[in-house]
């Protein structure tokens, strides 16, 4: 017999991993699931199946922990059972051996306290208490509601100026969000429990491209009440939309030359195109809106006695500082700024330069990719966490490189060094090495390694955004930490008929929050008003049938190659063919109209 042999995954391993893989992806997607109690209870079952045996209580106390679940869900448990269940959990905690016993333990914990109410609903009523407000889990993960089903099934029937008509009842940017929206629905779709999630944003884009005419919203009769917007970006533009489709009288002051705010002087043409972009904004004004341009707003008072409401919507235009020694070098820039003028056209001229960017979001990518575009010799992407840690869209990551940026991660910038004139030389970064997790986030530390100078003539800094709400805060407008206190609805406390939303309420955040917050202010505004309008659509959609039993992967979306568009900015994402989105759309399972999303109450079909 042979003293050594290569090592084959047995069959039985093979399907264990295959089970994994499933596992994985039905946990990825089931946050929304129907009851927290039997989710958790389903969950310490698995962990207990995870204990190496070797202390009592990982291997005993877990078992014990989801016999006391069962007897809440068979409605056999009292409170003394509630008491006992959380005893039980940090008994696990405090005495397991290892990180396996008390990290399972922490979670049933954290489950237990978190879901209390849902608990006491099951031993005092024997039913489940958790209200779902959520009726379908992709439409509940976009922020702004956006019928999915819905819209898929009419590109999937051919139809999508239809489509597009249902998307605007939600969110009257299609386009914007078919190019470059987080898709944060997609991490929802129940589709990836049975091979991957639905390419949403891609049938969005596809329905978008493939308009067969143009159609007009109905508008309602003028009311008579005028609305101010401050700032022309998504939460401005869309907030203007529903006022003006409501019958208001809407006029939008933009501090720039242009709308679109970040859609335009953040977010590049590569990926948004400018001339798509105008087309949107202009459908939008055409509603009737009336904009003033370079037209900045830092007083509220004449606004308040000219409009009967005021929406501010100023987004974050401001630049977070490193705060390190030789930040005010030339050669010094800030990311916005450096978008910013490539937004308008007036790109810098970056040939034969080395380029630092310190950061790891998607900001520190557009800005890096753009600097690549703008001629820049070498891009090195400077980020003090793990690549893994990056804040960055992974499709933005893998851009950024495949265009050739350099991703050195672990390396927290100390300093700029300058030359003999006083110009950037380079960056110096103190190595890194990743530790324990601080707020959700592994968090780095100096590494016991010396400094290293990372030789550039340019540092552009995207390290976040700052609100410029000083001159509001000034009179009175609640503000933290720049950010415009407003509530759930967007109203101001103490400034009737002044509200805010987007990211200069929020902080930097997407496109389609900024988007819903428009549409959330703008339902608020009309009924401060005085009036209740509804916005719906007016699309029958196709008849329901029930497929999508058989596995097919999800159609991505194809890029140009890196080495050809990185001379230009000219759009870098493909869109879907026509087979690869009716194929797409055909795996929707439809779950407005199969399981809960129908025994939920189905689809909203009007705000
Ligand atoms: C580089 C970059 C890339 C991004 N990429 C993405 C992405 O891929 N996907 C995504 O979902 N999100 C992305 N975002 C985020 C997204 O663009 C923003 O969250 C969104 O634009 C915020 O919308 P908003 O309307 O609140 O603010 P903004 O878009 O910032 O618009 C605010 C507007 O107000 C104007 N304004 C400011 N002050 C005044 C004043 N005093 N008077 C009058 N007007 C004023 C500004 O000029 C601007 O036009 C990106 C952001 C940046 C910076
Ligand atoms: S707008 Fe974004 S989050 Fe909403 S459905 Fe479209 S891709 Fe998803
Ligand atoms: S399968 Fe369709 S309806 Fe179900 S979550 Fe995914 S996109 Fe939404």
């Amino acid at each position: 017999m042979a003293r050594l042999h290569v090592m084959e995954r047995s069959e039985a391993q093979t399907v264990m991993d295959g089970l994994h893989r499933a596992l994985e992806g039905r946990l990825s997607v089931s946050s929304l699931a129907p009851c927290p109690v039997e989710f958790t209870a389903a969950y310490i079952a698995m962990c207990a199946t995870q204990s190496c045996g070797k202390c009592t209580p990982c291997r005993v106390g877990l078992n014990a922990l989801h016999d006391l679940f069962e007897e809440v869900l068979e409605n056999r448990a009292t409170s003394a059972t509630l008491d006992l269940i959380e005893h039980t959990a940090r008994s696990i905690y405090l005495s397991a051996d290892c990180a396996i016993g008390y990290e399972a333990a922490a979670m049933a914990l954290t489950a237990v306290q978190g879901f209390a109410d849902d608990f006491r609903s099951h031993v005092e009523n024997h039913v489940c208490g958790f209200k779902q407000s959520e009726l379908v889990p992709c439409v509940s993960g976009c922020p702004a509601g956006v019928d999915i089903p819905g819209y898929i099934s009419l590109v999937e029937a051919g139809r999508y100026t239809d489509a597009v008509c249902l998307i605007r009842k939600d969110n009257p940017l299609p386009l914007v969000c078919g190019y470059v929206c987080e898709h944060p629905c997609e991490m929802y779709c129940r589709r990836g429990m049975v091979d991957d999630p639905m390419n949403i944003r891609g049938l969005k884009r596809f329905a978008v491209d493939h308009m067969e005419g143009d159609y007009r919203p109905w508008i309602a009769p003028a009311t008579g009440k005028r609305v101010a917007v401050v700032g022309g970006g998504p939460a401005g533009l869309s907030a203007a939309y529903y006022l003006a489709i409501m019958g208001h009288d809407v006029t939008i002051f933009e501090a720039r030359r242009h709308l679109g705010g970040m859609l335009r002087y953040g977010i590049p043409n590569y990926r948004l195109p400018h001339d798509l972009l105008d087309g949107e904004i202009q459908w939008i004004l055409d509603c009737g809106i009336k904009v003033e341009l370079e037209c900045p707003i830092d007083d509220l008072r004449p606004l308040r006695d000219g409009f009967d409401a005021v929406y501010l919507a100023i987004g974050a235009h401001g630049d977070n500082r490193l705060g390190l020694p030789g930040e005010d070098s030339p050669g010094v820039i800030s990311a916005v700024e450096m978008l910013r003028a490539v937004g308008d056209g007036e790109a810098p001229d970056l040939t034969g330069k080395r380029v630092a960017v310190i950061g790891g979001g998607n900001v520190a990518m557009d800005v890096a990719r753009s600097a690549v575009r703008c001629g820049a010799e070498k891009v090195t992407i400077v980020y003090r966490r793990r690549v893994a840690d990056m804040t960055a869209q992974d499709e933005e990551i893998a851009g950024a490189q495949a265009e050739g940026c350099e991703l050195l991660e672990l390396n927290a910038p100390v300093r700029i060094e300058c030359d003999a004139s006083g110009h950037v030389a380079g960056v110096v970064v103190q190595p890194q090495i990743i530790g324990g997790l601080r707020r959700g986030r592994p968090a780095p530390r100096a590494a016991e390694a010396p400094e290293v100078l990372v030789p550039c003539d340019v540092v552009a800094v995207a390290i976040g955004q700052a609100i410029q709400s000083d001159a509001f805060a000034e009179q009175g407008i609640p503000c933290k930490w720049g950010r415009i206190q407003a509530a759930e609805d967007g109203s101001i406390e103490g400034f009737p008929g002044v509200f805010a939303g987007g990211d200069c309420q929020s902080g930097p955040a997407t496109v389609i929050r900024a988007v819903n917050a428009g549409k959330v202010a703008a339902g608020n505004i009309d009924n401060y008003l005085g009036f209740n309008h509804t916005v719906g659509f007016d699309v029958e959609l196709p008849h329901v049938q029930f497929k999508g039993k058989t596995s097919c992967a999800r159609c991505e979306m194809t890029e140009r190659e890196a080495s050809d568009r990185i001379g230009d900015f000219d759009l870098v994402e493909h869109g879907l063919t026509a087979e690869e989105a009716h194929q797409e759309a055909g795996r929707c399972l439809r779950c407005d109209h199969f399981g809960f999303g129908a025994f939920r109450g189905g689809r909203i079909d009007q705000w």
